[in-house]
Order: C-alpha cells, then sequence, then structure tokens
C-alpha cells in the first residue's frame, strides 16, 4: 500500500519559475526515502505540496486515499497532524520548555493532559532528551535543538515524516545521530522522506534516493544502486 504518490505534479510559481515539472513517484508504507538534488532543484517545494504549504499547478498528491487537491479549508489543519514536518532552522517556540513545545501538536488535537505527559515523556526518553524537558531551547545545543524539532514531529505518531534540510546546521556526528534516529521510524508506522543535499550522508544511510535536477525526476536509485550513483 502506497502512503504517499506523486502524479505527474508540476509546480510553476507565480512569476513564471517552474520549481517542478512532472514528476511520479510513490512511496510504499514503511519505507525510508531520500530526496536529493542541487540547491534550487525543488526539493523544498516537492516537500511544501505534501504538507500543504503550496498547491500543484499540476497533477494529483494522494495520500493513503486522499487526494490533496480536495483538501481545503479546515480540512488542511487536519491533513497536517497526519504528517510531522521538520525544519532545518527546527521552529521551536523560544519562550516555552522542551516539554511545551513537543506538547503543542497534541495540545492542539485536544489530547487529555495526563495523556499528553505519558507521550511526551516517552519520546523524550526515547531521543535521550529526559533530563531537558524543563530546559528552554535557547539553553540547548545544536543537536539536541534538532532532537526536540524531531520528537514534536513524531510525538502524534504521523504516518508520514517530511524532513527539510534536517541536518543542515549540524556537524556529521550529530548528522549521523540524527539520521539513525529517522532510521527507527519506519518499523514504528512511520514512513520517512527527507530531503537533503549531502549526497554522501544520503549515500551512506543506503536506501532509495529520487534526485531531483532542475525540478525533473532525474533518477530513482535503489539502495544496491546507490553505491554506484
Ligand atoms: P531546493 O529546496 O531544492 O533548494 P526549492 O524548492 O526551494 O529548491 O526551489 C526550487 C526553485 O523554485 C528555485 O529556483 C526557487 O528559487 C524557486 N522558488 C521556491 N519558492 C519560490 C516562491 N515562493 N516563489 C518563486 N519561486 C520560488
Ligand atoms: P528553502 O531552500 O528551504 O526553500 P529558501 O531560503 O530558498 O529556503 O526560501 C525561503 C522562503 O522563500 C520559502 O518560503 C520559499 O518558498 C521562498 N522563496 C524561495 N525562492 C524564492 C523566489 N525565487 N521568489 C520568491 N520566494 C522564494
Amino acid at each position: 500500500m502506497s502512503v504517499l504518490r506523486f502524479d505527474n505534479v508540476s509546480k510553476q510559481y507565480s512569476g513564471g519559475h517552474v520549481a517542478l515539472a512532472d514528476v511520479s513517484f510513490e512511496v510504499a508504507a514503511g519505507e525510508m526515502i531520500f530526496v536529493t538534488g542541487h540547491s534550487g532543484a525543488g526539493k523544498s517545494t516537492l516537500l511544501k505540496l505534501i504538507h500543504l504549504a503550496e498547491r500543484p499547478s499540476r497533477g494529483a498528491v494522494m495520500f493513503g486515499e486522499r487526494n490533496l487537491l480536495k483538501v481545503r479549508g479546515r480540512r488542511v489543519a487536519l491533513h497536517r497532524r497526519e504528517i510531522g514536518v521538520v525544519f532545518q532552522d527546527h521552529r521551536l517556540l523560544a519562550d516555552r520548555t522542551v516539554f511545551d513545545n513537543i506538547a503543542l501538536p497534541l495540545i492542539l488535537r485536544g489530547m487529555r493532559r495526563p495523556e499528553i505527559g505519558k507521550r511526551v515523556r516517552s519520546v523524550l526518553e526515547r531521543l535521550a532528551l529526559g533530563a531537558r524537558e524543563r530546559a528552554l531551547p535557547t539553553q540547548l545545543s545544536a543537536g539536541e535543538q534538532q532532537r526536540i524539532g524531531i520528537a514534536r514531529a513524531i510525538v502524534g505518531e504521523p504516518r508520514l515524516l517530511v524532513a527539510d534540510e534536517p541536518t543542515g546546521n549540524l556537524d556529521p556526528t550529530l548528522s549521523a545521530e540524527i539520521m539513525a534516529l529517522f532510521a527507527e521510524l519506519p518499523e514504528r508506522g512511520t514512513s520517512v522522506l527527507i530531503a537533503s543535499h549531502d549526497l554522501g550522508l544520503v549515500k551512506r544511510m543506503k536506501k532509495r534516493t529520487l534526485v531531483l535536477d532542475h525540478g525533473t525526476l532525474a533518477d530513482d536509485i535503489s539502495p544496491e544502486d546507490l553505491a554506484d550513483a
């Protein structure tokens, strides 16, 4: 069963720039997949079409059985609850504690306090952040901040996690740690799609890799073929 499908998707921004041209691919449930390509290749745009920060100019994006063209108005927020999003700059609330930052998506969906506490602490333990729950994001290292961003994205147990250059600001050791965290998600029922221009890092992960080149899908490389790419 596919969790995500792009059918001949094109995106032209107002002003005329074609960011994606006739892109088609499918992500199976439980798959971890990378999207790579030079700066400006269309990686961010592809991710934005999934969490509805942008709309395609042509073609369809399917999330399971849901055609995202038909998701409008109030249903946009409901759709976003099923997708975890991790940003390069993590976008944490600076004046809220680690606990509150991670709890936010659960509060927004009206979950009860005791259940929220349980879920947040469980994620904090998994990401080795247990001692940090009362800290403010600014008191944490860059790697810890990014782990909080990931905790917030996965605490709601989304069907799909998308991450846009999640290791862009981290050194190689921290980047590898963050990638190892992502790699654990498929066995827990969350498919993962990561945009990264860091080809070395992508190759070391040995996962299926989509290559964008000026908005077109130039390659779809299987893990076995990645070494030769
Ligand atoms: P990447 O993430 O691979 O760097 P992007 O998806 O951010 O690529 O951008 C793809 C192309 O679309 C780039 O040429 C970029 O300048 C352009 N672009 C991105 N967002 C917009 C926008 N809001 N309006 C106009 N052009 C945009
Ligand atoms: P990213 O590479 O993660 O998309 P950018 O710094 O390129 O980040 O873009 C930041 C914001 O500016 C995004 O919302 C993007 O859509 C928008 N943007 C990017 N390129 C252009 C452009 N050429 N014209 C207008 N907006 C753009």
